[in-house]
This record gives structure tokens, sequence and C-alpha cells, in this order.
């Protein structure tokens, strides 16, 4: 299971201010389960799933997954851990010299020969439907297609955890359809788990849980 045990994260807001972005939240996620993060704009949504994708660190509390503490890992099995999951971040962070294939092959560690890096990125691409556009660089994408790549990227390693940040957040209605149906999908297939922050509550309704969150706090019942 992934477990958050208290965590809380601040960030500065002035000379000798702060905010509670997360202040004091414990969720536990079984494996294979999907589960929605949802709130209102500046509840701590994305926050709480940086801290569980490592991306950023809790002032206290501790994450663990499985028998791992990853709050208490050295740097370089965290780099080992990042690896282990897909994130799809809030605002894509593609890398803009380089391809859409390029981008979705960028977290594959040169190392890898056990597959066909290339051919398992067309066929992400292809998924996601972005057949064809495998050469564009993403300044040439719109917003979607460039959530759709992320999407891809996130998936390249095959993760046991995906975490995704509004992953239908700049799609239209039928893509965003089609986005969801791909990631529950994957998690009935694989056995995947998944944490999604989203706004959605279609995407909400199709999540096994919903954890609610409010002003950085678990919203009760
Ligand atoms: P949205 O639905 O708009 O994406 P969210 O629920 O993801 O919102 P967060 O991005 O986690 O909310 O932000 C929670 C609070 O922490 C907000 O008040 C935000 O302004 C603040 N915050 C988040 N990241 C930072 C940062 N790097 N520096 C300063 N404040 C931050
Ligand atoms: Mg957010």
């Amino acid at each position: 299971a992934v477990r958050a045990l208290d965590v809380r994260k601040s960030f500065r807001t002035g000379a000798d201010q702060s905010l509670a972005a997360v202040d004091g939240v414990s969720v536990r996620i079984e494996p294979g389960r999907a589960v929605s993060l949802t709130g209102p704009s500046g509840s701590g949504k994305s926050t709480l799933l940086h801290m569980l994708g490592a991306i950023e660190r809790p002032d206290s509390g501790s994450i663990h997954v499985g028998d791992a503490e990853i709050t208490a890992l050295s740097r370089r099995r965290l780099a080992a851990y990042r690896r282990g999951i897909g994130i799809v971040f809030q605002r894509f962070h593609l890398l803009p010299a380089l391809s859409a294939l390029d981008n979705v092959i960028a977290p594959v560690l040169p190392v890898r020969t056990d597959f066909d890096k290339r051919a398992r990125a067309r066929e992400l691409l292809e998924v996601v439907g972005l057949g064809g556009r495998e050469a564009a660089l993403p300044s040439k994408l719109s917003g979607g297609q460039q959530q759709r790549v992320a999407i891809a990227r996130a998936l390249i390693n095959d993760p046991a955890l995906l975490l995704a940040d509004e992953p239908t957040g700049n799609l239209d209605s039928r893509t965003g359809a089609a986005v969801v149906e791909l990631l529950l999908n994957l998690r009935a297939e694989r056995g995947m788990t998944m944490v999604i922050a989203t706004h959605d509550p279609g995407l909400a309704d199709d999540c096994d849980e919903q954890i609610r969150l409010r002003d950085g706090r678990l919203l009760d019942g």
C-alpha cells in the first residue's frame, strides 16, 4: 500500500508568512486501487501528489510505499523509486527540444534493453490518439495533445503506481473519456495503482475511492 502519515507542507508566502498547503493528512491507498483526489483549487491536491511521488518532501510526517519509507531514502534510492512510478504533471513538463516520441522515451534508462522503447513509445502514442505525430515538437501540439504525450510518457516504464494531476484537465470530453478508459483499462490489466487529482466529477466517480481535500486537510465523510 501507499501511505501518507500526517504529512504537512508549507510554502512561504511572504517575508514572515507561510501557508500550509497540506496540513496533517493521512491516507492509505491499497494496491490496484484507483483513487481520486478532489477538492477546490488550492486545496493541496498537487502538493499531496508531489509528496507521494517524492517530488516534494513533507516538512513533517512520512510517506511509505510497501515496506519502504520513501521520505527516509537516500538520493540514489529515491531516484530508483521515482523511476518506478509514473507522474503526469498538471503543467505537463515536456522537454521542448524533444519530439513527442523522444519525450515519451525520456524516462527510460539507457541501460534498459529488455524492451524496444521506441516501439513501446509509438504504441502508447497510438493509444492516446497521437499516432502520426511522433516527430512533432511540443510547441507544435495543442495543450490537450501535450497532455496526452505526458500521459504516454508516464506509462513508458510500466509503473506499478501512476500519479496523475488533472490528466483530463485540458481535454475535450471525448478525448478525456478515452484517456480515462485507457487508465482504467491499464489498471484492470496490470493492477496498476492510480492516484488522480481531478476537478472532473465523472472521472472521480469512475475511481474506486475518493479522497477529498479542503484547505489542505481531509474532508471527512
Ligand atoms: P488546483 O486545483 O488549482 O491545481 P491544488 O489543489 O492542486 O489546486 P496546490 O497546487 O497543491 O493546490 O496548492 C495548495 C496551496 O499551496 C495553494 O494555496 C498554493 O498557492 C500553494 N502552493 C503550492 N505550491 C506552491 C509553491 N511552490 N510555492 C508557494 N505556494 C505554493
Ligand atoms: Mg493542482
